[in-house]
């Protein structure tokens, strides 16, 4: 008898601990996917599943001659691989900073240096507008700076996250993050409604000012501006 009833608790053990392990997967697949919606770059860019190992691939960029446009001893400009606009370089600094929230005093000269190698890339391309920062909350790790053309033209551009992260103030100018630097020593952390709120925000023409309805109507609006 007693054999017995060890053999059912042990069956009912078993069962209780799958059940639980289930109940632990689906709510880390729910996870995943509400952070995968709030990804600037989610879509076909990267798969959600794997999101802690192409969080790592701009450091592999770095070394890819196909996207490395240009470097010197501080720094590698390489293209983006999801370009979202015509012109869409990353500049990223050799020193190992994994975000702008690693951001401290002693980088306020790496930071200058960056925006002058932007600036550098810019005239380059002296026909096109340009907006040179950094998202609040990156995807991705390493410290990058965008120089993105304000053109927007690109089929890689297919979300209101993405047009969102680069026209309202999640993205974050050169100049301010500098500023912020300057005189806090740190930059402070964009809270999760803050980022929210800038990412699901309705679109609007960054030129001028017009609420397309959706992102079809948004990208013929914008051809109209070039
Ligand atoms: P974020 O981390 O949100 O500031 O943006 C990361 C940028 O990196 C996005 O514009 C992506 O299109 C781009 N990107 C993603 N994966 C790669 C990669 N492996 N190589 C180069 N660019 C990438
Ligand atoms: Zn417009």
């Amino acid at each position: 008898m007693h054999a017995l009833n060890a053999f059912l608790f042990s069956i009912y053990r078993r069962q209780f601990f799958n059940f639980s392990f289930k109940i632990t997967r689906v709510k880390t697949v729910l996870a995943t996917m509400s952070k995968h919606k709030l990804n600037p770059n989610a879509s076909s860019d990267q798969p959600a599943a794997k999101k802690g190992y192409w969080a790592l691939g701009l450091i592999d960029s770095m070394k890819d001659p196909e996207l490395r446009v240009e470097e010197d001893d501080k720094v590698v400009v390489i293209k983006d691989k999801f370009p979202k606009a015509e012109f869409h370089f990353l500049i990223l600094p050799k020193l190992e900073i994994s975000g702008i929230l690693s951001l401290r005093k002693e980088h306020e000269d790496l930071l200058k240096h960056m925006d002058d190698v932007a600036k550098n890339m810019t005239e380059k391309y002296s026909h096109k507008e340009f907006k040179i920062g950094y998202h609040a909350v990156p995807n991705m790790q390493r410290l990058h700076l965008h120089v993105i053309s304000t053109d927007f033209n690109s089929p890689c551009l297919k979300t209101k996250v993405h047009w969102n992260s680069f026209t309202s103030p999640f993205f974050k100018s050169s100049q301010s993050i500098r500023k912020e630097l300057r005189e806090n020593g740190k930059i402070k952390k964009m809270s999760c409604e803050e980022c929210d709120g800038y990412l699901k925000r309705p679109l609007q023409c960054h030129k001028c000012k017009t609420f397309p309805k959706n992102m079809p109507e948004l990208k013929r609006h914008i051809s109209t501006h070039t």
